[in-house]
């Protein structure tokens, strides 16, 4: 009952074509006058139970009709045979009477001769009545008739008949005998119509019996007929209903479960298959329809092109389930027009989407038959290339379509020339799903991009895996904060001539969940990208200077220990985070004035407008500011001035190695003779041997920082360091003291 409609196998339906009404293609619409219906079910069944009624009727009224019969006859043959009897009755009576009187003539006894004679007319009266009751030609009648015979002949043969009393003379007693046995045997020949009257009523009753038995069999035939009826009736109803209206629910479930094409059969012309042809209307409506959804859901609508979704979802099967050897190793293009929002804002958008049509068409025209290509949104394309194991295809596609564009666009009046920028990449056994595939196909499009336009850029996986690093740091820098991941080392800063430590310098690093300690340079930039370097910032400022402040309390000669925080330039400008900067440093618990400021000399000079005024209100609060790495920065000297500074960080290079001693020390004096003229302290960064830090001794450089010295470490660690108030690294008077006291 699978009935498909023909030429259109499931799922391999043609699309409408445009403009197409989904519900106008074949379907009866609710008022196109079909075909003449040529049964009607109403009709039928209103005859049935016509014929059913009728029948019903007929046997009621034959029930009816038999029953009152059989009534009237038994009411018939009963009263007949009472008026009989009754007649019979009288009759023997009065037989009886006028025997005494015969009997009394005989034996000459004084008696009414007229009255007896007037008796024998009243007897004959009743005989004749008596006839008149009795059915002719039935034994009772022939037997009256006898007996009347009978007792008119005895009565002759006694002279008692008629004027033969009037003469009859004297006592005959000798004939009393006869006379009686002849008066009974008329008795007898009276009892026997009274035997045959009721044997005449058995037979009546034997009539209504058979009567009975006749409305029996009527009833019983007409009861088969009904049965018959019934069985009949109730195989067109299986046929004519109950089979439609089945196949119209098999179909309403198929259509329920997706399947458009399928259809109801029609048995006949009747309501139900008018039912069931518009059920078939409707199915090829929807079917239309869904095809019309899911072509607009797949497909770009300007370019007719396959849309993202569509796309995503050709990728994501060749991951899955579905993957052949041929889409394992497939290659994805990704195609970016350069400087098409210059053809959008010169044209306008309806000459763009004109030239982004073009353009489709000579992209499509670049590819084999089962590549395909897709509009991702905007002037971004896609091409999937089918079992490309090397890559070479991919590449192939991309020169044709570089070789395509070379020729001019013609859209209105005008001629344009458009190049593209393309990003290829080859499926490989670690992509993870369709998403990775696009993103680096898309990374290496960035880089093409970047790399000049026009040009086709090979997926590069170490840059990609940079930065979706980036991007995971990226992402889970804002928790950083907020879930305690980041944490603070401390490195002393020396006094070069004692050893003792003067103050400590907070440098942060985050625990991060899944990539372990991560140091500064890792974060801090991206921090400075994503805003977080706010709230980065501020915990370090609030954490660092509040634990300073309870060593300073709780350590012994530790009064005076300062702490260096590093500040962001890109903390300052923003309004809000300097009210927060503020707000910490304005806390007695801070103690700012035992807070250095650590800003570097490259970002205060690239930020002159807010940085500096920024740092000089926060000078308000007590608080130090430094310059670090100084001398990277090439920033002018006489810039110098106008900084807020209090103190000059001295970047490690200047003692580094690739520097002659010579060279070095003739800078470092030059910055320090400087930082004097300037009223300025100086710490130098970097201290990795002896013969640095004798340098700066002789220098007479009073402060340093550097893995000679101390190398950072967490706070614990830094508590015990200065809880032993050992000096670090101390001078030769210094241990000439040590060794005295
Ligand atoms: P910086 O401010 O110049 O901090 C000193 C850096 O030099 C530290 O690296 C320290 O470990 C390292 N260092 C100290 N002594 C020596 C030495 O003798 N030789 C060498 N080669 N290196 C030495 P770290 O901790 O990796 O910090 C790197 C940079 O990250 C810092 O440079 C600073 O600019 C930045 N930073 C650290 N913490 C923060 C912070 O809380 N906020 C901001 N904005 N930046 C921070
Ligand atoms: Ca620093
Ligand atoms: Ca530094």
């Amino acid at each position: 009952m699978d009935a498909q409609v023909p030429g259109t196998a499931p799922g391999t339906a043609a699309a409408p074509p445009a403009g197409s009404h989904p519900g106008a293609a074949g379907s009866p619409g609710p008022d196109a006058a079909g075909p003449e219906r040529t049964w009607s079910l109403q009709r039928e069944w209103s005859r049935a139970f016509l014929v059913m009624l009728t029948a019903l009727l007929i046997g009621a009224v034959v029930t009816i009709v038999g029953v009152r019969g059989l009534m009237n006859q038994v009411e018939e043959t009963s009263r007949r045979l009472q008026v009989e009897l009754e007649k019979v009755e009288v009759l023997r009576s009065a037989l009886d009477a006028h025997e005494q009187l015969g009997h009394q003539l005989l034996a000459n006894a004084p008696a009414d001769r007229s009255a007896f004679v007037r008796q024998q007319d009243e007897i004959s009266r009743l005989f004749g009545e008596t006839a008149a009751v009795l059915p002719g030609d039935t034994a009772s009648r022939e037997k009256l008739d006898a007996a009347r015979q009978s007792w008119q002949e005895a009565l002759a043969a006694h002279g008692l008949w008629g004027s033969q009393v009037q003469s009859l003379q004297g006592s005959h007693l000798d004939q009393t005998p006869a006379f009686a046995a002849s008066s009974a045997a008329i008795r007898m020949q009276l009892a026997d119509i009274r035997r045959y009257s009721l044997a005449e009523m058995d037979d009546g009753l034997a009539h209504s019996a058979e009567l009975e038995r006749f409305l029996f069999i009527g009833r019983s035939a007409l009861f088969v007929a009904a049965l018959g009826a019934t069985a009949y009736f109730r195989r067109r109803m299986v046929k004519d209903i109950i089979r439609p209206v089945e196949s119209m629910h098999h179909g309403v479930r198929k259509l329920q479960a997706g399947n458009y094409n399928h259809r109801i059969e029609v048995f006949r012309r009747d309501e139900l298959g008018e039912l069931a042809e518009a059920f078939n209307g409707m199915a090829l409506a929807v079917r239309n329809s869904h095809e019309a959804l899911t072509h607009r859901a797949t497909h770009d609508p300007l370019t007719g092109l396959a849309n993202r979704a569509a796309l995503m979802e050709h990728l994501t099967a060749s991951f899955g389930a579905g993957s052949t050897r041929r889409n394992r190793n497939e290659g994805l293009l990704f195609i970016d027009i350069d400087d098409f929002k210059e053809v959008n804002d010169s044209l306008g958008h309806e000459r763009g989407d004109a030239l982004l049509v073009q353009l489709a068409a000579r992209l499509v025209a670049c590819v084999r038959s089962d590549d395909m290509v897709a509009r991702l949104g905007g002037d971004e394309f896609a091409i999937v290339v089918m079992d490309d194991d090397a890559g070479s295809v991919t590449a192939g596609i991309a020169e044709r379509i570089h070789e395509a564009l070379r020729a001019p666009f013609f859209v209105g009046e005008d001629r344009l020339t458009v190049t593209a920028s393309m990003g290829a990449v080859q499926r490989r056994l670690d992509t993870s799903d369709a998403a990775e595939l696009l993103r680096q196909a898309d990374f290496a499009m960035y880089l093409a991009k970047h790399g000049g336009k026009a040009r086709l850029q090979l997926f590069d996986a170490e840059g990609y895996d940079h930065m979706t690093y980036r991007a995971a740091l990226k992402r889970d820098l804002a928790a950083a904060a907020p879930e305690g991941q980041l944490r603070l080392e401390y490195q002393p800063i020396v006094d070069l001539t004692s050893g003792a430590i003067l103050g400590v310098e907070a440098l942060v690093r985050w625990q991060h969940p899944t990539l372990g300690l991560l140091a500064p340079s890792e974060f801090i930039p991206i921090a400075e990208e994503t805003g977080d370097i706010d709230a980065v910032g501020c915990w370090v400022l609030d954490t660092a200077s509040r634990q300073a402040a309870g060593w300073r309390k709780a350590l012994p000669r530790c009064e005076h220990l300062w702490v260096s925080v590093n500040l962001s330039t890109i903390q300052l400008p923003n309004p809000r985070n300097l009210a927060a900067i503020k707000r910490i440093l304005a806390d007695p618990a801070a103690q700012a004035d035992k807070v250095v400021l650590e800003v570097t000399e490259t970002a205060l000079a690239g930020s002159t407008d807010g940085g500096i005024a920024a740092l000089k209100t926060l000078k308000e609060t007590g608080v130090r500011v430094a310059i670090d790495d100084f001398g990277t920065g090439y920033s002018s000297l006489s810039s110098l001035a106008v900084l807020p500074a209090d103190i000059l960080k001295i970047d490690r290079s200047f003692l580094g190695r690739q520097a002659s001693e010579a060279q070095s020390a003739a800078m470092l004096e030059g910055i320090l003779g400087l930082a004097r003229m300037l009223s300025l302290e100086v710490v130098a960064e970097g201290v990795e041997d002896r013969r640095q830090l004798e340098l700066l001794r002789a220098l007479d450089c009073h402060m340093g920082q550097g893995y000679f010295l101390a190398r950072p470490a967490p706070a614990e660690m830094i508590v015990a360091l200065l809880a032993a108030g050992a000096p670090l690294q101390p001078g030769p008077a210094e241990l000439e003291r040590a060794v005295d006291s």
